[in-house]
């Protein structure tokens, strides 16, 4: 077992805080399934329900948001996701602004995850605004906001909600990764999860090719078969 592994062995609560129903998967299927399995805590924050991701002209935002938030909760039974926060934010609309932080500092000092998975706000000519509201605004609440008491003071700390210090960020599919975690064992469960999503993924054809040549490419990178990769950030030292 490496040292890396080692150390996340010793983390037991892990939280996904992504903008769409599916951006889990895609980014991250592999490692929360082998996560769960490993019997961690894993707490999916949904910040939107991905109420206009459609082509369809006989749905309305309501009815598609009903249907994709039903979706993930498949998915994230196939996963073993303990638990789902929906915000419910409308899907092209998220803003990285004051509320949008207190609303997931508060999700962190209730949760209080030792690992937070998010969008990378940092990438270069990342193109979705909901990805970049959702990475910055999870970003700017793990650090500092969620670990110092003044923030939020009167909202949450006096709601008993306690100021929380994350041990580590990890950005998905970042330019430069420096983590990779091995999903051999578990890229079939992340593509069983991606086929929940009916509404986007149709019946599933050519998915488990894209999604195995997507992830053995990150293996190849680090040696591994199939991989999922994240940029690092550590906090609590
Ligand atoms: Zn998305």
């Amino acid at each position: 077992m490496s040292q890396e592994e080692q150390e996340h062995e010793s983390y037991d609560r892990y939280m996904v805080i992504v903008a769409h129903p599916d951006d889990m998967e895609f980014s991250a299927g592999g490692t929360v399934a082998k996560m769960a399995k490993a019997g961690k805590h894993v707490t999916l924050v949904q910040v939107t329900s991905g109420n206009k991701g459609t082509d369809r002209r006989d749905i309305t935002s309501d009815e598609l948001a009903a249907m994709r938030e039903a979706e993930l909760k498949e998915s994230c039974d196939r996963l073993g996701v303990a638990h789902i926060e929906f915000f419910r934010i409308g899907d092209g609309e998220v803003m990285p602004d004051l509320e949008l932080k207190e609303r997931i500092v508060r999700q962190l000092r209730l949760h209080r995850p030792d690992v937070v998975i998010t969008h990378d706000p940092f990438r270069p000519y990342a193109l979705h605004s909901d990805h970049r509201g959702v990475g910055q605004s999870t970003v700017d609440a793990v650090y500092p906001t969620a670990r110092d008491p003044l923030h939020y003071h009167h909202h949450l700390t006096d709601e008993g909600l306690e100021p929380h210090k994350t041990a580590e960020l990890w950005l998905a599919n970042p330019e430069a990764p420096d983590l990779y975690i091995d999903i051999t064992e578990t890229v079939d469960d992340k593509i069983n999860a991606l086929k929940a999503h009916k509404s986007q993924v149709g019946d599933g054809e050519h998915l488990e090719e894209r999604i195995k040549e997507r992830t053995a490419e990150r293996g190849a990178e680090a040696g591994m078969e199939y991989a999922e990769a994240f940029k690092v950030i550590k906090m609590r030292r």
